[in-house]
């Protein structure tokens, strides 16, 4: 069931298209500020962002430009009518899509059905912790922004940590899904290539942010 973020801060449309949503069927993460929106954003990954220009606070085309620096999901913003909709489209703030207001809901929910039929493996191929993003399409990593290059295990198990973002897993489990069950060399290995991975991708490797060992547990990443 695709996920939708939808950020709005006139509550009463909130409401409504929320209700609208999830009587197509989506699963709804609804915000009706961008602050909460953009944690929404990089800890749930929706399947398709309808944000709102105007908000207080951090607004609709800052939240846009932040959830497309770290991922491929489909954005859809919603303006007000007249001068606003040269700025959105002159500001290339990376939205898909941009529906005027007033609009009806049986127009933005074709929209939104557009959104997810043009991108449909797009957003789960992002993975994001922190500063870290990892595409699954390309198996491109990158810290800050900035690409680096991992082996093709380093790779799998930066990976399936990402899916499995802030749970720890067992050296066992890792060793299951990145070398498989018939992998006869003992569960070292897993330290060996986290020593390697965290070189690669942390600040100070020796005092590690993303990938925390769990004692007497195995690895978790934050
Ligand atoms: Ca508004």
């Amino acid at each position: 069931m695709p996920k939708v973020l939808v950020v709005e801060d006139e509550l009463t449309l909130l409401e409504l298209l929320s209700q609208h949503l999830r009587a197509e069927g989506y699963t709804v993460l609804a915000s009706a500020n961008g602050e909460e929106a953009l944690e929404l954003a990089r800890s749930q990954a929706p399947d398709v962002c309808v944000l709102d220009v105007m908000l207080p606070g951090l607004d609709g085309l800052s939240l846009c430009r932040i959830i497309r620096k770290e991922s491929e999901v489909p954005i859809i913003l919603l303006t007000a009518r007249g001068a606003e909709i040269d700025r959105v489209i002159g500001l290339e703030s990376g939205a898909d899509d941009y529906v005027v207001k007033p609009f009806s809901l049986p127009e933005l929910m074709a929209r939104v059905r557009a959104a997810l039929r043009r991108a449909p493996n797009r957003p789960s191929a992002t993975l994001v912790a922190g500063n870290l993003s990892l595409d699954l399409v390309s198996r491109r990593v990158f810290v800050d922004g900035r690409e680096v290059k991992l082996s093709h295990k380093e790779f799998e198990l930066l990976a399936t940590l990402m899916r499995n973002k802030g749970a720890v897993l067992s050296r066992e489990f890792l060793i299951t899904q990145v070398w498989g069950y018939d992998f006869e060399g003992d569960t070292r290995t897993v330290d060996v290539h986290v020593r390697w991975l965290r070189e690669k991708i942390e600040k100070d490797p020796s005092n590690p942010t993303h990938l925390q060992t769990v004692r007497g547990v195995g690895y978790r990443i934050d």
